[in-house]
């Protein structure tokens, strides 16, 4: 499979190492022209109301909007793909029904690792500024992670986001491996 990750801001190279890791081939998209040579996406984490203004003004908005392509939202991108924010709200594509909370952990615990459960399984999940699901707004929405109380990971329908950085830990191939063969191939 050609999975694109968006190459506007983050830690791009992580993700393309992820995406070999589990045999795909990942694909820089850089314009929406490149939208075309990939079957899923993923954004990286990062600033969202950076990455925001730039698929806004870049046009990704409107197609990502308006298309079926798979998307895997990481952090950042957890907060792009949500319908709702609290706190300063960047321009999200509002394709999943949730509402998150930017920089839920506070400046106190500005980045940190913890065991957190995902798809039932324990594994090191890397949170920095992350935000949290704070809210549900459909039962479509499943929640798949959870770092004690709080809900870090959730999908709907072909579209799938994680509060913290499985790029950065040695098991976070596992949500990638999830995005692929349950988000977008079930
Ligand atoms: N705090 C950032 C935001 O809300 C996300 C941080 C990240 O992606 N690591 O944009």
């Amino acid at each position: 499979m050609n999975i694109g990750v968006l190459a506007i801001q983050g830690d791009i190279e992580e993700q393309e190492e992820m995406v070999r890791k589990i045999g795909h081939t990942p694909v820089r998209v850089r314009r929406v022209e490149d939208l075309s040579k990939v079957e899923a996406l993923i954004i990286p984490g990062g600033e969202s109301t950076t990455i925001g203004k730039l698929m806004e003004k870049y046009g990704f908005m409107e197609v990502l909007r308006g298309g079926d392509i798979p998307i895997l939202g990481i952090c950042a991108g957890m907060v792009l793909l949500s319908k709702d924010v609290i706190g300063k709200k960047p321009p999200l594509l509002g394709l999943m029904n949730i509402v998150v909370r930017r920089n839920a952990y506070g400046s106190q615990r500005e980045s940190f690792e913890d065991d957190i459960y995902f798809n039932g399984e324990k594994i090191r999940g890397i949170f920095i500024r992350a935000p949290v699901v704070e809210k549900i707004l459909s039962d479509k929405v499943e929640v798949i992670a959870k770092e004690g109380d709080n809900i870090v990971g959730v999908r709907e329908g072909k579209y799938m986001a994680v509060a913290f950085h499985p790029e950065l830990s040695e098991d976070g191939y596992k949500v990638y491996e999830y995005f692929v063969e349950e988000v977008c191939s079930p």
